[in-house]
């Protein structure tokens, strides 16, 4: 099926929002969903949780927010859960952008819980990464300190109706300014204040996101961006791949064997992984 899709897609504009729990990204997605169908675009949401044991479809109860949505043939919403996966978030989520993509799909949104890696991971997956802030959250100082500064193309500062938003934006602004690296091109990265729950400043983040996509393809970056998705999918297969038939043989009697050898000096362990992968 992966091969039959491959021809169809490349269209669709994939976007990537992440953020700590609590700062709003269901409510700023069920927002964006909002806006892009007002512009007539389908969208595509997967909702992805790296700590949920469950697979498959399972609706978390914070979609139930995006309700309004889910009658709408426009508007496909789907909770991924990729703990169990092989290969993690890396290659489930690529499989299902993939999907969608080739299903016609415009924009398709990932929604991830900001954990630690799940953060950078999205980045290698979207075209645009996302990264929403809250006031009164002390947010700006974790941003910092889990390098998403570096990987945002776009910060949302949501809840702009509490004190502490102005704040968090200087904040945000100071961090930035202290942390902007030189890496190739150089993109501005916006901060949009929101209000998701009024659907406030809905505008000015689609403005924002299609800006930034006007810069990648006018620098280059969306294919730099896509062919760096591709590697990380290719090498997340073959890593899962590598890791079933290493689980196979030592299931089997080549890896004990060569164990047995190792520890009694008579095969280092270099050699014998070689031996191990030779027949691979
Ligand atoms: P998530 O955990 O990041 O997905 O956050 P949610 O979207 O579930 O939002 C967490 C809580 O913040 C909910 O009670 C929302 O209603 C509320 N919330 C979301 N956006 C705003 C906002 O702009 N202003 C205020 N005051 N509350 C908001």
């Amino acid at each position: 099926m992966a091969a039959a899709l491959s021809p169809l897609t490349g269209r669709a504009r994939v976007l990537g929002l992440t953020g700590s729990p609590g700062v709003g990204k269901s409510t700023t997605t069920s927002m964006l969903v909002g806006a892009f169908r007002a512009r007539d675009l389908r969208v595509g949401v997967l909702a992805i949780d790296p700590s949920s044991p469950f697979s498959g479809g399972a609706l978390l109860g914070d979609r139930i927010r995006m309700h309004s949505h889910t009658v709408d043939d426009g508007v496909f919403i789907r909770s991924m859960a990729t703990r169990g996966h092989l290969g993690g978030l890396s290659t489930a989520t690529p499989q299902a952008v993939r999907v969608l993509d080739a299903a016609g799909f415009d924009v398709v949104l990932i929604e991830t819980v900001g954990v630690g890696q799940s953060e950078v991971d999205i980045v290698s997956l979207a075209d645009t990464t996302v990264v929403l802030l809250a006031p009164g959250m002390g947010d700006g100082i974790q941003a910092a300190k889990a390098g998403i500064l570096e990987v945002a193309d776009v910060f949302v500062v949501n809840k702009a109706d509490r004190d502490g938003a102005d704040q968090t934006v200087r904040d945000l602004r100071h961090a930035i300014s202290l942390g902007r690296r030189e890496l190739g091109p150089s993109w501005r990265q916006p901060i949009v204040r929101t209000v998701a729950s009024a659907s406030e400043g809905a505008d000015d983040l689609v403005d924002a996101l299609a800006a930034h996509h006007d810069w990648l393809v006018a620098h280059g970056e969306l294919q730099t961006r896509r062919v760096r998705r591709a590697e990380r999918e290719v090498e997340g297969i073959a890593v899962a791949a590598l890791r079933a038939r290493i689980a196979g043989v030592r299931d089997g009697s080549e890896l004990s064997r060569l164990a047995k050898q190792v520890a009694a000096g008579e095969v280092d362990p270099y050699s014998a992984a070689d031996q191990l992968t030779d027949g691979f």
